[in-house]
């Protein structure tokens, strides 16, 4: 190992940068947050670093600028040095100095002559990642911290500080250390720290509380059988694309214990979930044999209540089309806790992906999002509204009712030269796109013979996809 990895408090202590330019402001910004005296020598000051110094009274106890060229005595009493002058012999001069009194140096972009390097970053403060290559490769470092980025919870600084805050409330409460560990490890693993994460914090107090009266009433029992708080995340998985997902979702996957998901979910998503979790089919394919709504519902209060982290998974949007508020009106009156995670709707996957604004200052005032088809009591959309001028409407489900739905908006008044699109298997390697005027959009799609699922758009909007279209394999 080159390097010996740690994490310094620098509070109260004299830190002196010299150097004052962009790479020394950047540094001084990140020196500013740890509460050190910072003295910046150098005969030119970006006017940033002036407003810096000028901006507070606390800025200005921290922030002591030097307008002058260097002198030996600035390292009196220092205890770090950051070297950032644009004259590469001077800042090795000083840094030599530096090392003659044996206070660490770094030499901004200087590997050779630097005591210390400062790592790339991902600061979910107080959480702090630190990366380094040992300086074998900046590039790398970065690549990697990208990554991380997306992968770690914005939140994770706030949820780290709320955990300290429970372990004053509610960790003196708890009688052992092993009772503890296992509280804490169930409120980070389980939906309460996801709720925090989601932004949802009164939804995570109210499960830990939940949580801290079960385990001390578990307490007196003699098997000691771990207390866990189960629920349910409703997860949308957008239109096809894997790529469509968000991070949030991924999120979910990565933590689920158990995935019930639909047909019409993407292929390659279930790729990216926990490799442990559980993956269950209850999917529907229109028409098909099926699990019935009562059975899905059923097993996923089954399973939160045996304290897992279930996650319902639906093509596009859990609240378009998917029946979410139904599954949810179960949980809720099964008391379990849940929570949504949106996501495309085939009708935004399909539009862009085919070119197709859905709305446009010109053409369209506003968009429906439709069922094509008929609900259980045989409802039936406002067909006279869907007719009208400068509206775009979106027809899920409609392939099969293709002709009823052209037919219904012709008899509303429609003019048959309105443009109609039909984008089968959007987002994805598959995606194909037809279009036709209203009039003939049935007997382009009888010759196109187009897969499902498939997505019917009617709207001058339409025209458009000539061209915009962008999405050809
Ligand atoms: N909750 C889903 C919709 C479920 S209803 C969502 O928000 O997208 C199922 C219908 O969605 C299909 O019949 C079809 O009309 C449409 N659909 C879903 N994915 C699609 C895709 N990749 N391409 C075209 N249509 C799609």
């Amino acid at each position: 190992m080159n390097y010996f990895p740690m994490f310094f408090d620098l509070s109260g202590q004299k830190v002196l940068v010299v150097g004052g330019g962009e790479v020394a402001f950047r540094k001084i910004s990140l020196l500013m947050r740890t509460g050190a005296l910072i003295t910046v020598v150098a005969p030119e000051i970006l006017a940033q670093l002036h407003k810096m110094a000028h901006a507070n009274a606390a800025a200005q106890i921290q922030l002591n600028l030097q307008i002058r060229k260097f002198i030996s005595d600035d390292l009196n009493q220092v205890r770090l040095v950051i070297v950032a002058t644009a004259d590469r012999d001077l800042n090795r001069s000083i840094a030599k100095l530096a090392e003659e009194r044996a206070i660490p140096v770094n030499v901004v972009d200087d590997l050779k002559a630097s005591r210390f390097i400062v790592p790339a970053l991902i600061d979910r403060d107080p959480v702090l990642v630190a990366i380094s290559t040992g300086g074998a490769s900046p590039v790398l470092a970065r690549r990697l911290r990208e990554r991380l980025e997306a992968l770690i919870p914005q939140r994770f600084g706030p949820l780290a500080v709320w955990l300290q805050e429970l372990r004053k409330s509610s960790g003196e409460r708890l009688p052992s250390t092993a009772v503890r560990r296992r509280f804490f490890e169930t409120i980070i693993d389980g939906a309460s720290a996801s709720r925090f994460i989601e932004g949802d914090k009164q939804g995570a107090r109210r499960i830990a509380q939940e949580l801290l009266e079960a385990t001390l009433a578990s307490l007196g029992e003699t098997t000691v059988h771990p207390t866990t708080v189960g629920s349910v995340m409703l997860v949308g998985a957008g239109p096809g694309d894997p790529e469509l997902l968000t991070l949030k979702a991924l999120r979910a996957l990565q933590d689920a214990d158990v995935i019930f998901y639909d047909r019409l979910v993407p292929a390659g998503i279930l790729d990216l979930a926990r490799r442990d979790a559980s993956r269950v089919c209850v999917g529907k394919a229109s028409g098909g044999p099926s699990t019935t709504q009562d059975s899905i519902t059923a097993l996923l209060i089954r399973h939160a209540q045996q304290g897992e982290r279930v996650v319902r998974l639906k093509g596009g949007d859990p609240f378009i089309f998917g029946r979410g508020g139904e599954e949810l009106e179960a949980l809720a009156a099964a008391k379990i806790n849940f929570s949504v995670v949106p996501g495309i709707t085939a009708a935004l996957g399909c539009a862009a992906y085919a070119g197709i604004p859905l709305t446009h200052r010109d053409h369209a005032q506003s968009v429906s999002f439709v069922t094509g088809h008929a609900d259980r009591q045989g409802k039936e959309p406002d067909w006279r509204a869907l007719a009208m001028p400068g509206t775009t409407a979106v027809f899920y489900m409609g392939l099969a009712r293709l002709e009823h739905i052209v037919e219904r908006l012709l008899a509303h008044g429609a003019p048959p030269s309105r443009a109609a699109g039909l984008i089968s298997q959007g987002t994805t390697e598959q995606q194909r796109v037809i279009t036709a005027t209203l009039a003939g959009i049935g007997a382009a799609a009888a010759l196109a013979q187009l897969e499902s699922p498939g997505l019917l758009i009617v709207g001058d909007v339409v025209a458009l996809y000539k061209s915009l279209k962008w999405f050809t394999r």
